[in-house]
């Protein structure tokens, strides 16, 4: 049905190309660009043959918007789905709208030089892409991106005002390392060491990184600790869901990984400001990535599961209700299927389901959009039938 060109080849790009792969009647023609066509040429060797997706490679530097956008205009896809890093966002969205194509991403831009993440570079493209009558859907991955998709269905379905969210992100995933980070160590580490933050009655809540601790009994993984921190979702989700008073989010960290992280912190190997070293400027950060395991490696050593959803509290018809639906997926079966962990697998599914859903037009409006800005249902039913199936319930135990 449609041509989709994937720009990155790491732990979520991987996981993209395999399920374009399974759902090869919609996607008949894939292109694998990355900075290391190594990596792209890996993916196609594993996959023709198994798949009716004709699948091609190239390498592109997707910083340079002049070079992206010749490669965009030779393949001609209906949609590119960049799953490169958050700092190349910009110069992917400029590319696509010089060639006249439509962009889907699953992590909002942020600055090379500044660890906050803000969606207002890329809202900045609205009127862009509105002129061009191109779509660009941002944060379609799980959180952000399911979990918009999951408030949306909620707004649609149970309540008429929709209060409270919390969002809650459990990984019981062991990989055996001390010290290892699911997906790209830098900007995970960017993420976890920032301030935490929530939105409550029309502002924003500072706290400080890792400053607010619950424990929840997650379904079909128990007891966990968890911590508040800012995520991007949380500022989209303010403006688009009525009623809304308060969003949190949560994420369970294991006492292992705080405390190499605590230490590796107080040494300044966290830093993103650049040092001189023998003569080189280095970033310490960028450094500390390239000691840690990659990502990609975990899949085949982690075991157990994750557990990533959301509780909401509002009213319907006048009557207070709580709903909390939710994912759960199990390391070791992703791995069986496309090769990776979990946290991979729950982002290049949606990924792929969001890039399928702009191409064949069901969620396809000219300007830039956030996930919960489109009908929920097509993509909730998408879930369950590519390995992501959702649960639910109307009472859930709550957080204080
Ligand atoms: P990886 O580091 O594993 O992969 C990134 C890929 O992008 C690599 O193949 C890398 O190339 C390529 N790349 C980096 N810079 C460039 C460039 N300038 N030009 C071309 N290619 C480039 O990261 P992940 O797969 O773990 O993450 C991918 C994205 O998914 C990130 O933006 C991340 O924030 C997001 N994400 C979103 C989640 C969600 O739920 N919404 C959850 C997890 C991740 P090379 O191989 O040469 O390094």
């Amino acid at each position: 049905m449609g041509k989709i060109m994937i720009i990155g080849a790491g732990g979520v790009g991987s996981v993209a190309v395999h399920k374009c792969c399974q759902n090869d009647e919609v996607f008949t023609e894939l292109l694998i660009a990355s900075r290391s066509i190594e990596k792209c040429d890996a993916l196609k060797e594993k996959l023709q043959g198994t798949t009716k997706t004709k699948i091609s490679t190239a390498k592109v530097d997707a910083d340079n918007v002049e070079e992206l956008t010749a490669l965009i205009k030779s393949f001609g896809p209906d949609v590119v789905l960049n799953l490169a890093l958050p700092y190349q966002d910009l110069t992917i969205m400029d590319a696509c709208l010089a060639a006249g194509v439509n962009y889907v991403d699953t992590a909002n831009y942020e600055p090379l030089d500044t660890a906050k993440f803000e969606y207002k570079y890329q809202w900045a493209y609205k009127e862009k892409f509105e002129k061009a009558g191109l779509t660009a859907l941002l944060g379609s991955g799980f959180d952000p991106g399911v979990t918009g998709v999951f408030s949306a269905y909620a707004m649609k379905h149970y309540f008429d005002e929709i209060h409270y969210i919390d969002i809650l992100d459990a990984n019981a995933g062991d990989h055996g390392y001390p010290f290892a980070t699911n997906f790209n160590p830098e900007i995970n580490i960017r993420e976890v060491t920032a301030k935490g933050s929530y939105w409550e009655d029309g502002d924003w809540v500072e706290t400080e990184p890792m400053e607010i601790k619950r424990v929840y009994d997650f379904p079909e993984i128990g007891e966990k600790d968890m911590y508040l921190l800012h995520h991007e979702e949380l500022e989209s989700l303010a403006l688009n869901i009525k009623g809304i008073k308060r969003i949190r989010f949560f994420m369970t960290f294991g006492q292992s990984y705080l405390t190499h992280l605590k230490c590796l912190e107080n040494v300044g190997m966290t830093s993103i400001v650049p040092i001189e070293f023998e003569g080189k400027q280095i970033v310490p950060l960028q450094f500390l990535k390239a000691v840690l395991p990659d990502p990609a490696s975990l899949g085949p050593r982690t075991k157990g599961k994750t557990n990533i959803g959301c509780i909401f509290t509002g009213v319907k018809d006048g009557k207070k209700v709580h709903y909390y639906v939710y994912n759960v997926c199990d390391h070791e079966e992703c791995y069986r299927e496309v090769g990776s962990q979990a946290i991979s697998y729950t982002t290049g599914v949606p990924a792929m389901i969001g890039a399928m859903l702009v191409m064949n037009g069901t969620w396809r409006k000219p300007g830039v959009y956030n996930v919960e800005e489109f009908d929920p249902d097509p993509f909730m039913d998408a879930l369950n039938k590519w390995g992501l199936p959702w649960q639910e319930t109307f009472s859930p135990e709550l957080v204080d």
